[in-house]
């Protein structure tokens, strides 16, 4: 199996990104990682601190490294860790990678954290490693933010101000690098967490991502809020340099409405298997489409 590192950059060489897609429990899980399976596409699955916390550290650890084993690429990254000591506990587990999110921190502080995680990842290795032998050359991968990108995955009434006035410089990138080593960037380039009540999402500025990605040239770029972005701007965006993107609002909305569905087509039903199977199955919808788009070229 290849590592997180090799999956990133052979999209990134390939023109394409890879998905991120964020789970609360296994059904989500299963969604995901069956739609991977399906299309023979990477996968990265994320927890974030809450999801985290629902779903149990060494069950999320647990059900990716059971995919693995089947032979399924998918990978674990902590998504939004707030503090060094969150990253700390996810790198110690085994995870491919961890984002340490310093966002609402002043660049000096950003950058002492984020150099915290990265050294403390040095020489670690993914929890797959171990188990299999299969590559002792993959380290856990460190992501930093910069900029401001919102904060959490869920409906929005109107656009953050902070959205057009926080977008990340070239300059602040190549610093921001430079100083803490980290091996992919959050930059905010008008993207947002969340989606907009009946609007669309503002547009991505993806020459800023080419200036950024010219400028930090082995630093892979990441794609947060990606629920929401047309389709268009995600293909100018991974054409410009993006080799991630995170989608976790639409899968929510999604595993939601197919669980109501159930409920509307039979208001009776208690076998969760018969009503969670909706959800799951809006959630592998959401997923196929999105790997698709992010897959072409
Ligand atoms: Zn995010």
């Amino acid at each position: 199996m290849r590592n997180l590192k090799q999956v990133i950059r052979d999209a990134k060489v390939g023109r394409s990104a890879v998905g991120h897609f964020n789970i609360s429990d296994s059904t989500q899980f299963n969604a995901i990682i069956g739609t991977s399976s399906k299309l023979k596409l990477p996968v990265i699955v994320g927890v974030s601190e809450g999801e985290k916390k629902f779903i149990g550290l060494e069950n999320a650890i647990a059900l990716v490294k059971g995919a693995q084993a089947r032979g399924v690429e998918v990978y674990l990254n902590l998504d939004h860790g707030h503090s060094v000591d969150d990253c700390k506990e996810a790198i110690d587990a085994g995870f491919d990678s961890v984002m340490f999110d310093g966002s609402k921190l002043s660049f000096e502080e950003n950058v002492e954290h984020t150099k915290e995680v990265v050294e403390y990842a040095q020489g670690r290795s993914p929890a797959w490693c171990k188990a299999t032998q299969d590559d002792q050359n993959a380290s856990i991968l460190v992501e930093g933010e910069l900029g401001y990108i919102g904060s959490s995955s869920k409906m929005l009434d109107a656009v953050p101000e902070e959205v057009e006035s926080a977008m990340t410089t070239a300059e602040q990138a190549v610093r921001f690098v430079e100083e803490t080593g980290v091996d992919i960037l959050a930059p905010s380039v008008g993207n947002l967490h969340g989606m907009l009540k009946g609007l669309q999402n503002p547009a991505i500025d993806t020459s800023r991502i080419k200036e950024i990605a010219d400028s930090v040239p082995e630093t892979m770029l990441v794609l947060h809020g990606g629920s929401g972005v047309t389709d268009q701007d995600f293909v100018k965006a991974i054409e410009s340099g993006i080799s991630i993107v995170h989608i976790n609002t639409e899968i929510r909305r999604a595993y939601r409405a197919g669980i109501e569905q159930a409920f509307k087509d039979d208001s009776e039903q208690i076998s969760p298997y018969k009503y969670l199977n909706k959800g799951r199955d809006a959630v592998s919808e959401i997923v196929e489409r999105r790997l698709e788009l992010f897959a072409i070229r």
